[in-house]
């Protein structure tokens, strides 16, 4: 299959529209990472979503809303946290859990009671929701097991040839997927962290509980609370390896242990510092910097044929939850204390 490749102008954004309308796969730009978007209450629009990723049976798709009434049809009851949240944190990078309704396919839930519904803040995104005239399930746009992709170039790295289109928009702002919060239960529970911090969101709806997976690897019999906990993610090709603690004893660390075709990913002004090759992903006291580069940063050991990676680290709290999250995948649990 040929891959359209779109931009952002009112003529592309209804192309899409129509493609994704008539059942067709296209990529699109959001605040967080690149979708790959089909028609949500299209079933077999959605297997292949399942098909072009390689993305396992059982991790269920988020639904993308253009306006607030959409959630209406999709869910079976709406809490009143989802109300404040909505009112609080949307359009933004914050899905929300809730019980589904008849109507949404099980390709999109993988057979689960529940759903997860975002509003984008991205104009494009909500531009391409509204010329399908549906809402849009869409995970993020690359192969199932690597790096989200944060542009329009990772999209066509991992696609081109597999879907329909892909809307080219820039660079994404965020760069991590949206926070996962469920309201199945009792408590608000986050199941995966993001820009929305579980703080924010305990401020808007009085507590938020997190679930002990998104910074813990889940044993073989656990049953995970979000499917998607279960995989190993984000991951490049190369050995990502966190190595924690002051910027003096990672250098020395790396100093005694690095070989060849080992990289440092590196905060911004240390890669000078290092006698070794690196990658700068953001600055050190800004987390939604480190955010934005992280992805890209991992993109490019593959590229550059890197054996391991040495990874600095952030706190993991507030959007360093986050960025540490993903790293923590990325690295498959490996961190070394120094
Ligand atoms: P992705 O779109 O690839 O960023 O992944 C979407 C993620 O949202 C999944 O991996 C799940 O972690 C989460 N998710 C989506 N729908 C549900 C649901 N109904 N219940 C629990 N988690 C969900
Ligand atoms: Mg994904």
């Amino acid at each position: 299959m040929e891959t359209l490749m779109l931009s952002r102008s009112e003529e592309d954004i209804s192309a899409a529209g129509k493609i994704l309308r008539n059942g067709g796969l296209a990529a699109i730009p959001t605040e967080t990472v690149y979708g790959l978007a089909a028609n949500a209450l299209d079933g077999e629009a959605v297997a292949k979503i399942f098909k072009a990723k390689g993305r396992p049976q059982d991790n269920p798709l988020i639904v993308h809303i253009s306006r607030l009434e959409q959630m209406n049809s999709l869910v079976s009851e709406v809490p009143d946290a989802a109300l404040t949240l909505a009112a609080e944190f949307w359009p933004g990078p914050l899905t929300m859990v809730l019980p589904k309704a008849d109507i949404v396919p099980e390709e999109v839930t993988c057979g689960l009671d529940s759903v997860g519904i975002r509003m984008p803040s991205h104009e494009t995104a909500r531009a391409v929701i509204e010329a399908a005239g549906v809402p849009l399930a869409a995970p993020s746009a690359n192969l199932s097991g690597k790096p989200s992709p944060t542009t329009a170039q990772h999209v066509a790295d991992d696609m081109n040839g597999r879907i329909d289109a892909i809307i080219d928009g820039g660079k994404c702002d965020v760069g991590v997927e949206s926070t996962v919060v469920s309201l199945c239960g009792e408590r608000p529970l986050l199941l995966r962290p993001g820009a929305v911090t579980p703080e924010m969101i305990a401020e808007a709806v009085g507590c938020c509980d997190v679930s002990h997976a998104v910074l813990e690897e889940l044993g073989e019999q656990e049953k995970a609370e979000s499917p998607g906990m279960k995989y190993k993610h984000y991951a490049p090709e190369t050995e990502v390896i966190i190595v924690k603690g002051s910027f003096e004893n990672y250098m020395r660390y790396c100093r005694e242990n690095a070989q060849e075709d080992d990289w440092s990913l590196c905060f911004n002004g240390e890669g000078d510092i290092l006698a070794m090759p690196h990658v700068e992903y953001g600055a050190e006291d800004d987390l939604l910097s480190q955010a934005r580069g992280l992805f890209d940063a991992l993109r490019w050991f593959d590229e550059m044929g890197a054996k391991r990676a040495f990874a600095r680290c952030c706190e993991p709290s507030g959007v360093g939850l986050a960025v540490y999250n993903r790293l923590l995948r990325a690295a498959g649990f490996r961190v070394i204390e120094v």
